[in-house]
């Protein structure tokens, strides 16, 4: 079982294009904010192969990002980061990514991560895009070795006086093995108030966004057994010490 919600002070959740965050686990961000827990989103990307209109390609970035910061600021997150030089859809688990990830860990220091399946879920594929999964594995690989050992980047601790830190918990989203459902029904509006700010992204489904959702949530919770109505996000937590 997951440490209790309130026994955690900072959790960093990470991503690899905005509205990731929205469509996977805003409901259960939002339910760990109201238990006290200060959160950071990082965003790999700014998401330029997304939209679905002619609104030029040159501007998706930019727009990007501000629907990003407000669907964050939906759940009552302040803290949005983005990382430079990564292109969307060429992501991978590079030494320079699991190092840009190791220096938001050691700079938030936080006790809980929420991330990317770095494995595929067939049975879901477009939650298994193959940048989600590339950012899953660098954040894995940051978690553990990276973040929490002194000698690798020592330029993080002798440049930016970043100190190695531990992740104890990390739920991972879209996981084939996911079996820790969140009961987010209470959230609901609040992940839907904050994907219809990417407006990029949901515009073009407005009037069904709500209800396939809400299909999408009330499947996962009658999967994990929860009573008929109510909602749900899984993952699969790991912890570590
Ligand atoms: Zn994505």
């Amino acid at each position: 079982m997951p440490v209790p919600d309130a026994d955690i002070t900072r959790a960093l959740v990470v991503a690899a294009h905005p509205d990731d965050i929205d469509f996977g686990c805003a409901a259960t961000v939002a339910s760990w904010i109201a238990a006290g827990t200060t959160v950071t989103y990082l965003l790999v990307t700014r998401g330029e192969q997304g939209g679905f209109d002619d609104t030029p390609r040159e501007a998706m970035p930019a727009l990007r990002e501000a629907e990003q910061r407000a669907a964050a600021a939906a759940v009552d997150v302040a803290d949005v980061r983005f990382l430079d030089g990564y292109r969307d859809g060429h992501v991978e688990p590079t030494p320079n990514l699991v190092r840009d990830i190791s220096r938001v860990i050691r700079d938030v220091r936080p006790q809980r991560m929420l991330i990317p399946s770095p494995e595929r879920n067939y049975d879901r594929l477009p939650s298994s895009h193959p940048d989600h999964m590339a950012t899953g594995e660098a954040c894995v690989r940051a978690i553990y070795p990276a973040a929490r050992n002194p000698f690798a980047f020592p330029e993080l601790i002798e440049e930016e006086g970043l100190a190695d830190w531990v992740v104890s918990e990390v739920f991972m989203m879209a996981h084939p093995g996911g079996d820790h459902a969140v009961d987010v029904t209470e959230f609901f509006d609040t992940k839907i108030s904050a994907l219809r700010q990417h407006v990029s992204q949901t515009a073009h489904r407005a009037d069904t966004l709500a209800d396939m959702v809400r299909e999408w949530m009330a499947g996962a919770a009658e999967k994990a057994g929860l009573p008929e109505g109510r909602l749900a996000e899984t993952y699969k937590v790991m912890h570590l010490s």
